[in-house]
């Protein structure tokens, strides 16, 4: 199989070049690979090394991402490659995100739209691991994806440039932004290997310039990463540089890989959360990974009625309007797309 030359770089000289695809910019010299990898200099041209070389896909539904006001119940044909440009140390996808040795079976681009297809999808979703680094396959999959009629959506770190950001915005529609505790700049350089923060702010910056819907996460950690002062800055900074209508998911923390010196978040702790994101002015903050809990569901934030009822990733009770209403009080409720009433029980593995 021929090698995929990366997209997204620049030559410094004859054999140097320079990545600009990802926050860390990487400066890569002949023979060399960045810090993600999946992208090897050779001779002075940047390939990608993960192209189409899928270890994860699956059918799974669009609440699992999450997005929870973006095309309701619809179905996705999810994939991934190898690769991470984050070393986090509680990672519960390490198995693929950081391996070291380049693995995968050859999914092209048209054969993940047509599974998407034979399996009934609404759209693709570029996940499992960070979609920036197989930028090219998601990127070439997507244009081929809005050819006939789905959508694209990232679950993404946002550890990416504004460049990067703008020449997918054509074709991404929907992206899950994650954070961890809470943006604290210390907890991404202990426990992530990020120096800083700062670029995530500036792709969300330019998500929203590029009308991309967006949904943010927040891994809430035990101890080192569930400062309410943290997350009362996240919510404020997202409802004034995206819009306080932004979902904001406050996401319970499993003990996974390196970090399982510490327990899993406690509810209550969530629940403190969840106040202190809204009293920070979100209109719509969700708890997430304690299934059945009562914040899964969205209530109008104008008269507090249940207007979409969820279990899990299970829509249970749709109660808006057709033009996405609050039954009792009118409030418009911030739907992307439309409701797509489930045939689909559960998620399922294809690779
Ligand atoms: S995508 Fe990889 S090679 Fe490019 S800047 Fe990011 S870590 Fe470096």
């Amino acid at each position: 199989m021929s090698l995929h030359e990366a997209m997204l770089y620049e030559k410094i000289d004859e054999k140097r070049v320079n990545c600009f695809l990802c926050a860390r910019k990487c400066r890569i010299n002949d023979g060399g690979t960045g810090f993600c990898l999946v992208r090897k200099n050779e001779g002075g041209i940047l390939y990608s090394l993960n192209y189409a070389k899928a270890v994860s896909a699956a059918i799974d539904p669009i609440e699992k991402k999450p997005l929870s006001h973006f095309n309701p119940g619809a179905m996705v044909m999810s994939v991934a490659t190898m690769g991470c440009n984050f070393r986090c140390q509680f990672c519960d996808n390490w198995m693929i995100s950081q391996e070291k040795k380049i693995a995968g079976k050859h999914f092209p681009p048209e054969e993940v739209v047509k599974a998407a297809k034979d399996n009934d999808c609404q759209g693709i979703s570029y996940t499992y691991t960070e979609p920036t680094i197989f930028f090219e396959y998601a990127y070439d999959t997507s244009k081929l994806a809005r050819q006939v009629g789905f959508f694209n959506t990232f679950v993404t770190n946002g550890y990416m440039t504004p460049e990067a950001v703008k020449t997918i915005a054509p074709y991404l529609d929907a992206a899950t932004v994650d954070f961890k505790g809470g943006a604290d700049p210390e907890f991404y350089k202990t426990f992530s290997a990020v120096p800083s923060v700062a670029p995530i702010f500036e792709a969300l910056k330019e998500m929203r310039i590029n009308n991309i819907h967006i949904e943010i996460t927040n891994l809430v950690v035990p101890k080192t990463g569930d400062s309410l002062e943290r997350i009362r800055e996240l919510a404020s900074w997202i409802r004034d540089g995206i819009g306080k209508e932004t979902p904001f998911h406050l996401l319970r923390f499993h003990p996974d890989y390196q970090l399982t010196g510490t327990g899993s978040t406690p509810v209550e702790t969530l629940e403190k959360a969840y106040v202190a994101a809204k009293e920070s002015g979100l209109d719509y903050v969700y708890i997430g990974n304690v299934a059945g809990h009562p914040c899964e569901s969205t209530y109008c934030p104008n008269c507090n009625e249940i207007v979409i009822k969820r279990y899990s990733f299970t829509i249970t009770r749709w109660n808006l309007t057709k033009d996405m209403r609050c039954p009792v009080c009118g409030h418009n409720i911030p739907i992307t797309g439309k409701l797509h009433p489930g045939g689909h029980s559960y998620p399922y593995a294809i690779i």
